[in-house]
């Protein structure tokens, strides 16, 4: 096992991972920006380095500083948490030239999984069910067209290195294709450098569900359920709960099996998430995550594996702890994202902490990294704090969450909090009954009502 991992990451997750790290017995070196000289990995963690200046290209994105801080530190490993360089390839490679161990799967994995048309075809040839599409990129609108009717509408036409939504265009009909086919490859262009796009079927009231895989370099994989993610606002998840509403045991298992056996004929390490969407009973492979997840913890709390230590475990070259049918799932877990921002626009809302009270009790975690005084920096993302709630069933969850949200007290900083409160009395979210455009729906409601 490792003595010492160096965390490349910030806020709750590089807390997160120390926590995972400490009661391991691993030393563990935090690395921050000068914006962060204050922040709580900082404060816990056994040794730090400060690695560069406020924006994240100049700190949390420097690769060279990275490798800098893990070679003076004698770190053995890097654990790059989510977001940040956590899906970069060459980041991967680098780690691995300099004689680390990269806390993920193989730069060639990261790579694979990073361009969406590579990742849909090696999913598809590996059996499991892919939204029907194009057969990779699409390069004239008379391909569009052609691929378009053939598929039938509407369709949605997404850029090949998109990400956070960007670069996806919806034609209803012929007449809309033209125009959405150029504006999406413009859009790419602009965004990505790639102007590549192609062809799916828009299914128009999915689920998002995703499944949790863990393998290690021993030939084991297994699989630890599903998290409903469907409540987006702009492709950003803001509430999720495990397992999902919409699914039964059967189609849980069918596919976690149908999941297991593809990573495992993939030779795949390390954690992964595999996203699809759901309808009418069918499941639509999307994308994989190659990294821990911001909702990890919602799988967490059902089955009671601590995923980042099976990460740190497998990279290590020891085995997974558990076997699938040492698996089991208990109750109902549900995660909030709280966000510094203004809870009706969305407004990054950075500042100070005054007064700062987390809620506890049977069936709350908290993680986050902010205290009372504590600035919520602006040049970051706006995540400043999860609230995990779990129960034996989905009311008592949401009967916890609704009083673990009562109780959290976060002044100075505007958070989503209020947001969350409204959603839990919400009479289509109580029953499970949303799909990915519900909360956008939801949101736009309470916008009119509030004036925003
Ligand atoms: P990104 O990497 O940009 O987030 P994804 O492929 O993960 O792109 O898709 C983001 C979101 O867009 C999904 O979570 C879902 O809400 C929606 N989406 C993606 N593909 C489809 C589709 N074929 N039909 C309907 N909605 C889709």
């Amino acid at each position: 096992m490792f003595d010492k991992v160096l965390i490349a990451n910030r806020g709750e997750i590089a807390l997160r991972i120390h926590r995972a790290c400490k009661e391991m017995g691993i030393s563990t070196v935090a690395v921050h920006s000068t914006a962060d000289a204050d922040a709580m990995h900082v404060r816990l963690a056994d040794e730090s380095v400060c690695i560069g200046e406020a924006p994240a290209s100049r700190s949390y994105l420097n690769m060279a500083a990275l490798i800098s801080a893990a070679t003076i530190t004698n770190a053995d490993a890097i654990h790059p948490g989510y977001g940040l360089l956590s899906e970069n390839a060459e980041f991967a490679q680098i780690v691995d030239d300099h004689g680390f161990v990269f806390i993920g799967p193989s730069a060639d994995h990261i790579r694979m999984m990073g361009d969406k048309i590579t990742a849909k075809d090696s999913i598809k040839a590996l059996g499991v069910p892919v939204v029907p599409g194009s057969d990779g990129a699409v390069k004239t609108e008379v391909d569009a067209r052609a691929v378009a009717e053939q598929i039938g509408y509407p369709v949605l036409i997404k850029a090949t290195s998109g990400g956070g939504g960007r670069g996806m265009k919806v034609a209803q009909n012929a007449d809309e294709i033209g125009l959405a086919f150029t504006t999406a490859r413009a859009e790419a262009k602009a965004a990505f450098g790639n102007e590549d796009v192609y062809i799916e079927k828009y299914l128009g009231r999915p689920r998002h569900i995703e499944i949790q895989i863990l393998a290690d370099s021993h030939g084991n994989v297994i699989h630890l359920g599903d998290r409903d993610c469907s409540l987006q606002r702009r492709h950003q998840k803001l509430l999720e709960e495990a397992p999902s509403p919409a699914l039964n045991a059967a189609e849980r298992a069918a596919i976690g099996q149908t999941v297991t056996k593809a990573i495992g004929k993939l030779g795949y390490l390390g954690a992964g998430t595999l996203e699809f969407l759901y309808e009418d009973g069918e499941f639509y492979f999307i994308e994989m995550n190659t990294r821990v997840q911001v909702e990890h913890p919602v799988t967490e709390a059902i089955t009671g594996i601590d995923i980042v230590r099976e990460q740190i475990r497998v990279a290590a070259g020891m085995p997974l702890a558990y076997k699938q049918e040492d698996v089991n799932f208990s109750g109902h877990a549900i995660e909030c994202r709280i966000n510094a921002e203004n809870p009706d626009t969305f407004m990054p809302a950075p500042g100070r902490i005054g007064l700062y009270h987390p809620p506890g009790g049977l069936g709350v975690r908290v993680d986050s990294a902010i205290y009372a005084g504590y600035t919520v920096p602006s040049h970051y993302d706006s995540l400043i704090s999860k609230l995990i709630v779990h129960g034996r069933s989905r009311n008592e969850a949401l009967m916890r969450l609704r009083r673990a949200l009562q109780e959290y007290v976060i002044e100075g900083v505007e958070t989503t909090i209020p947001l969350h409160v409204r959603l839990t009395q919400e009479h289509d979210f109580v029953n499970g009954d949303y799909d990915i455009h519900w909360l956008e729906r939801f949101v736009k409601r309470v916008q009119e009502k509030n004036g925003a």
